[in-house]
């Protein structure tokens, strides 16, 4: 039966960033399609309650963790925070990051070097906490969410955007070593989404209308539509999928 094949009953997942925007829709679907969720946030705050409190009206066992992936460290102890509350994951999507918009040549170090942590090492040691108990079982998924930015690089976001790029490389790379673990590894790029972090910018309306001329299907994305992708290449129904960069930018990226 083909909608069976999409069901994540009896598996364990890990979102970071999760507590708002494109991360909270992937937990609350992952949860709606049977997976126990582990959701994340920098913090305790209202916001990652009411993600948890929206995962758990479909699985009352998930659980909130946090911490500053910006931090050494932060990755594993979050991954042994999940493991500890609902076993280890099954299913881990690496959401956070963090963007800041400055023109190039006015590029802190320090701040670069942050963007680089949470966005791009932050994923990988992500990725290596969690592959040992996903290779024993002979059954993960590995997700990043990159960017758009990736193929249309933003000209006050350029280590945004390169901390996004380097997730591709990173993609292709692991998916070739560990396929015979039964792991796939897969880069989720989205658009522009109306999420928090675009708000301010999204409510000019000048800035908004050049922004939807550049999306070919002229509209802004929403949270939930991240999670049918996100759905794909983390159930069975994406056994076959490894490696790939899948753009959910209402074809933003070939425009
Ligand atoms: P968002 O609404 O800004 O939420 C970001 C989440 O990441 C929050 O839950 C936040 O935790 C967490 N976070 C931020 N800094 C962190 C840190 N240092 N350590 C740990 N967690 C941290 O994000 P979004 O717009 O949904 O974006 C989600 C992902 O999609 C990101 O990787 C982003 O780069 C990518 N993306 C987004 C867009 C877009 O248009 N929105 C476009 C392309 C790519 P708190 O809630 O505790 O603050």
């Amino acid at each position: 039966m083909m909608r069976q094949i999409f069901s994540l009953d009896g598996r364990r997942a890990l979102v970071t960033g999760s507590a708002r925007g494109i991360g909270r829709a992937i937990a609350r679907a992952f949860a709606e399609y049977g997976a126990t969720v582990a959701v994340h946030g920098v913090r305790a705050s209202d916001a990652l309650d009411q993600s948890l409190a929206d995962v758990r009206a479909f699985s009352p066992q998930s659980v909130a963790v946090t911490g500053d992936l910006g931090e050494p460290g932060a990755a594993a102890k979050i991954v042994s925070a999940a493991t500890t509350a609902v076993g280890a994951p099954d299913i881990m999507v690496a959401n956070a990051s963090i963007q800041v918009r400055r023109p190039w040549l006015e590029i802190p170090w320090e701040e670069a070097l942050l963007q680089m942590q949470v966005n791009f090492h932050a994923t990988l040691q992500l990725f290596q906490a969690c592959f040992p108990a996903m290779a024993k079982q002979k059954w993960g998924r590995l997700v990043s969410v990159g960017s758009v930015q990736e193929v249309r690089p933003h000209n006050e976001m350029p280590v945004y955007a390169a901390s996004k790029a380097a997730l591709e490389n990173l993609v292709r790379n692991l998916a070739k070593q560990v396929g015979e673990d039964g792991v796939t590894v897969n880069n989720l790029c989205p658009g522009v989404f109306a999420t928090d972090r675009n708000a301010e910018a999204l409510n000019n309306p000048v800035y908004a209308g050049q922004v939807r001329g550049k999306i070919p299907v002229r509209d802004f994305a929403q949270p939930e539509d991240a999670a049918g992708a996100a759905l794909l290449l983390c159930s069975d129904a994406g056994r076959y999928i490894t490696g790939v960069t899948l753009r959910v930018d209402g074809g933003m990226g070939i425009a």
